[in-house]
């Protein structure tokens, strides 16, 4: 069982915050400080360049990767860590592709975060020949597959209304029509169970610094099946992908599996705050975090619907079909959520109107649920957000 007690105590939250935004950067372990501190005193002051082998920096990144397999549903020895999510889409995308060169669509979903349609357009047109991203409505993916689509690359949960797809059920269906699937995790790591093995998933990336608590900018991840591993091209050929980074050789030659997809030096400092991050997972079920963020978020929906009328649900109503989030719709949305921050409520705003509310178990309950529901409507009910230092747009949102 997991005891939420004990995973709300190894957090630490500033006093008078309900945090509502773990969903975007989780908050930080109170384990990480001392164990990002240790690379640096003694790790890096004492060893200097010893620390990648005596240190194991080196090894950082597959032990982790094994620790984020065993999470994912994922075979050991399938999992490489680093560099961010962007970068990390576009090799998996890109050897996907490699691996049907007979077909030249990409497609994805109106609702997939910007960076992954980036990624695909810029990829497409970076190879010609015909290769182009084409996005349907969520609902309309399966009906889209064809005998031109030779990916198709979806992000399980909507960054903007925690809808979620049917991992399982499209999977099947993209193999049925001749298509690979590459399943982006970013709303799903740490957020509900995820079985990337029975899924019969191809590729599948993820980040770490959302559910998971790793840290602003910690490293993401990336899984290929066993069946495609040593066929994957790495598109981005580093030397930390190489067979043999340290024979130096002219000639490249890919590692064997999934490591083959690192590129370059490991990010230690950010590994050791992923690794201090992963050591809270280990005492946590994700299936019990899975069943309490949907009874916490059916109060959070309750209450708000009861107290504010004026707000429109913008994520399905059903649970089962969510995420781990929440969202509202309202015109002046970015003024409301700065009038919550200003009260110690944080979610965020995602444009164009949307109120943002991420449900992390491990650190949120009942009685935060209760309070931010009282807040937001003191909030929409007396018009509190309605002033001209609510509505300034700050640079991230
Ligand atoms: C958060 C998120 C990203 C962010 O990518 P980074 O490279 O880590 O900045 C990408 N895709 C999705 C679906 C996301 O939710």
């Amino acid at each position: 069982m997991t005891d939420f007690n004990w995973t709300r105590q190894q957090f630490h939250l500033p006093d008078g915050v309900i945090y509502l935004d773990g969903n975007s950067l989780g908050p930080l372990p109170k384990a990480t400080p001392a164990r990002v501190a240790r690379v640096m005193q003694p790790e890096w002051q004492e060893l200097l360049i010893g620390g990648w082998n005596t240190a194991g920096w080196h090894r950082l990144p597959e032990a982790l990767g094994d620790r984020i397999a065993a999470m994912i549903g994922a075979e050991p020895g399938h999992v490489a860590v680093g560099d961010t999510l962007s970068i990390k889409v576009y090799q998996a995308l890109a050897a996907a592709l490699a691996l049907r060169p007979e077909r030249r669509v990409i497609l994805s979903d109106t609702g997939n975060f910007p960076s992954d349609l980036y990624i695909a357009e810029g990829l497409a047109r970076m190879l010609g020949r015909g290769y182009r991203l084409v996005t349907v409505a969520p609902e309309a993916v399966a009906d889209r597959l064809g005998d031109d689509v030779a990916v198709m690359m979806l992000t399980e949960v909507d960054y903007r209304t925690g809808r979620r797809h049917d991992m399982a059920a499209l999977t099947a269906q993209a193999h049925a029509a001749g298509a690979l699937a590459l399943w982006d995790l970013a709303h799903s790591f740490g957020a509900l169970p995820v079985d990337l093995t029975g899924c019969d998933v191809d590729f599948a990336a993820g980040c770490t610094y959302k559910y998971i608590n790793a840290g602003p900018g910690a490293p993401a991840f990336v899984y290929v099946a066993p069946r495609h591993a040593d066929l994957a091209d790495t598109v981005l050929q580093g030397w930390q992908g190489h067979e043999a980074p340290f024979a130096f050789d002219p000639a490249y030659r890919p590692a064997a599996g999934v490591q083959r997809l690192r590129v370059g030096t490991p990010a230690v400092l950010q590994l050791a705050g992923l690794d201090a991050a992963l050591d809270v997972w280990e005492n946590v079920d994700i299936a019990e975090v899975r069943a309490r963020s949907m009874a916490l978020s059916e109060r959070f929906l309750a209450g708000v619907e009861a107290a504010c009328p004026m707000l429109e649900l913008g994520s399905p109503r059903d649970p089962e079909a969510r995420g781990s989030q929440i969202s509202f719709r309202h015109a002046e949305g970015y003024a409301v959520m700065q009038a919550l921050i200003s009260r110690g409520v944080i979610g965020d705003f995602r444009a164009p109107d949307v109120l943002r509310f991420g449900i992390a178990p491990l650190y949120i309950g009942e009685a935060e649920i209760d309070a931010a529901v009282a807040i937001l409507a003191e909030v929409m009910a007396e018009g509190l957000w309605d002033r001209p230092e609510f509505k300034a747009r700050a640079e991230v949102t």
